[in-house]
This record gives C-alpha cells, sequence and structure tokens, in this order.
C-alpha cells in the first residue's frame, strides 16, 4: 500500500503513515527500509503486520521525498546577494550576531534589546551618581 508520512520522530524512533485506505500506520524506524529518515509528507509504500496494539507499517520505502523548500537552510545575503548559512558569532556563550561567511555583513544582530536595557541601567547610575554629588555640593 501506499501512504504519506503524517510525522515521524527521529528522537523517538517511530511516527505515524497516512495509508490510501485514510487509516493510520504506526511505524518503527526498524521497519524503514535504507538509511533516509522519513520526514512529514514523504510518500512511502509499505506493508501492513497486525499486532497487538494494531496494523503497524513494515518495510517501508520511501518513494518520494517531500521537496518542500522548507528544510533550506540557506538564505539570501542581503549585501553580496550569495546564497549562505549565517554564521553565528557569540562571546562567552552570549549569541552577538550572525554574519555572511562570504562579504562578513551583519545578517542578524542579536544584542539589540539588550543595548538598550545596558543604556537604561547605565543611565540611571548616572543620574543617581550626578545626584549624589549635587547633594554633596549643596550641602557642604
Ligand atoms: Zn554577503
Amino acid at each position: 500500500m501506499k501512504g504519506v508520512i503524517k510525522w515521524f520522530s527521529k528522537e523517538r524512533g517511530y511516527g505515524f503513515i497516512l495509508g490510501e485506505d485514510n487509516k493510520n500506520y504506526f511505524v518503527h524506524i526498524k521497519d524503514i527500509e535504507g538509511l533516509d529518515i522519513p520526514k512529514e509528507k514523504d510518500i512511502v509504500e509499505f506493508e501492513i503486520t497486525e499486532t497487538e496494539k494494531g496494523a503497524q507499517a513494515i518495510n517501508v520505502k520511501i518513494i518520494e521525498k517531500n521537496t518542500e523548500k522548507n528544510t533550506d537552510p540557506l538564505v539570501v545575503c542581503e549585501n553580496c546577494n550569495k546564497k549562505m548559512v549565517p554564521r553565528v558569532i557569540s562571546v562567552d556563550g552570549v549569541l552577538i550576531k550572525s554574519v555572511c561567511p562570504y562579504c562578513g555583513s551583519t545578517y542578524k544582530d542579536f544584542r539589540g534589546e539588550k543595548d538598550l536595557t545596558i543604556l537604561i541601567i547605565f543611565g540611571s547610575i548616572l543620574f543617581l551618581l550626578f545626584s549624589l554629588i549635587f547633594i554633596v555640593a549643596i550641602t557642604s
């Protein structure tokens, strides 16, 4: 029978196939033929075996991979227009930014909000310090 992968978890080692008969079939990773890990919407061909827990898919062959582009990690650099995987730069485990590996221009800056927080804290400290100096100046 043919079917489509409804979902499959590589971590858990199993998933479900929606068969041509509109029934769900449990599939275990050991019953997948070949080395490919099935992904959602892949089309498969399989045989059915009855187990204590119900119908299960065995001898599962992936016959057509889902070709939707959402698995493509490449993005286009706005600066040099090359397709690239942004390189993440972090300092002491804190993400700073991601850059284009070709031209080095910033793709995403993760510091924005944090900078603002630091600015507000720093500003408050400066204000307190000046208030203190002012009080000391007028009282002496
Ligand atoms: Zn670039």
